[in-house]
């Protein structure tokens, strides 16, 4: 079968790989009808992030139709239409019980490795990185889906690819963020990037009943997609974030301050900017946290930071006694996809949500290694790329 796999630091390739198959009684094989590009996806593209090999198959947002099933497999059955979220969860483990899906005990297959890196395991990872299982991802024909009868969401006839691609990853990403600061009515929420999770965090924060929503990112086209659901904008190019913020709120602060950037904040804007990535560059830090640092320094005391964005590994001159002394709180995480992909499924039915809007480029698969570098580089207005196989 046909994948983008990746090669190494910017560059994927539209390779021909052995198609998968059945291994365990509980898998699926699902035939790709959509796949997606997402930020997560750069970080790879862009070698940030440790523990990726040659020939990886990447793709960690995708859904398709069932071709194959184990004999174990009791949910799923031949032609039904599935989402699969990114994370891979057995559904039996403590965590899993619990609804902490992203941090499955069971279904990281180099838990091992895991354990040792981050302390103790997470979940396996579809598309990412040896860390996470090294599972094939789905940017591509067919892929092999472990524990196929706990995640996948079985798609409603008579909804398109479009408006459910996304529940398999940036829609609940987005609504965490959102959930996981606890929004009164209030509330300002800030939110730093307003590519796709950050639009997605916007939305929700705005149906949770915040009071105020303010995107913030240099890019005028994804920020005139954050204005069009009511949210105030700050182009951190032209001013500063912090004055901003504080003016917004009577000298203040926002309560409520997501990170929906990670570890690739942009180079430029400040000095510290400048030390991460000098620093990133000789493997002195692995990530550049300057969103971190600004949330931080205005958020309000006792307030709330989300963290959805990605990081990979240590990050340097985080005023920890600052957070500590303001008493803020933090909340971070892969998403815990199948906590929020029923009642995030109903909105979309009822009209609440149509993710759809966050699409800019829907392309073939092949011209997948294209559209990592348009999505990378921000160019054609690019926010949101989907391949068809
Ligand atoms: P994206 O790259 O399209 O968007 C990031 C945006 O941040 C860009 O528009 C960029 O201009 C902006 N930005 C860069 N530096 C900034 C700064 N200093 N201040 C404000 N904005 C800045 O990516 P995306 O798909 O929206 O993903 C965003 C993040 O969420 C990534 O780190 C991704 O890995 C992460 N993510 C996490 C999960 C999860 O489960 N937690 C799931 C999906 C994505
Ligand atoms: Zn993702
Ligand atoms: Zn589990």
């Amino acid at each position: 079968m046909k994948a983008l796999c990746w090669h190494g630091k910017h560059d994927i390739r539209y390779d021909t790989v052995p198609d998968p198959q059945i291994e365990e009684p509980r898998d699926a094989i699902i035939k790709m009808s959509s796949c997606a590009i997402c930020g997560s996806d750069l970080h790879l593209f862009d070698g940030f992030m440790p523990g990726m090999e040659a020939g990886d198959v990447m793709g960690h947002e995708f859904m398709g139709e069932v071709v194959e099933v184990g004999s174990g497999n009791k949910k799923l059955k031949v032609g039904d239409r599935v989402v699969v979220p990114f994370t891979i969860c057995c559904g039996e483990c403590e965590q899993c019980q619990r609804g902490n899906w992203s941090v499955c005990e069971r279904s990281n297959r180099n838990k091992d490795i895991a354990d040792k890196v981050f302390g103790h395991t997470t979940a396996g990872l579809f598309g990412y990185t040896h860390l996470t299982g090294g599972y094939a991802g789905g940017q591509a024909e067919y892929i092999r889906v472990p524990y196929a009868d706990v995640a996948p969401v079985k798609v409603p006839d008579g909804m398109s690819d479009e408006s459910v691609l996304f529940l398999g990853d940036i829609l609940p990403t987005g609504w965490q963020a959102a959930v996981q600061c606890d929004i009164q009515r209030t509330d300002t929420v800030a939110i730093w990037g307003a590519g796709p999770v950050g639009q997605f965090a916007a939305r929700a924060a705005i149906l949770l009943g915040a009071k105020e929503v303010v995107v913030i990112d240099r890019l005028p086209d994804r920020l005139s997609m954050a204005k069009a659901c009511g949210a105030l904008t700050i182009n951190f190019d032209q001013e500063s974030v912090v004055e901003r913020l504080n003016e917004l709120t009577g000298g203040k602060g926002p309560e409520k301050c997501i990170d929906a950037v990670g570890m690739e904040s942009h180079v430029g804007s400040t000095v510290d900017t400048f030390y991460d990535r000098a620093k990133q560059a000789v493997m002195a830090e692995s990530d550049r946290p300057h969103v971190l640092r600004e949330m931080i320094y205005v958020c309000r005391p006792a307030g709330v930071l989300s963290v959805p964005g990605v990081y990979g590994g240590l990050v340097d001159k985080i005023p920890f006694g600052m957070l500590m002394n303001k008493g803020l709180t933090v909340r971070t995480g892969q998403t815990h996809v199948n906590r929020w992909t029923d009642d995030l499924m109903r909105r979309i039915q009822q009209g609440q949500i149509d993710p759809t809007f966050v699409i800019t480029h829907t392309e073939s698969l092949a011209d997948g290694p294209e559209m990592y570098k348009t999505f990378r580089d921000k160019k054609e207005g690019c926010i949101k790329v989907v391949l068809k196989p």
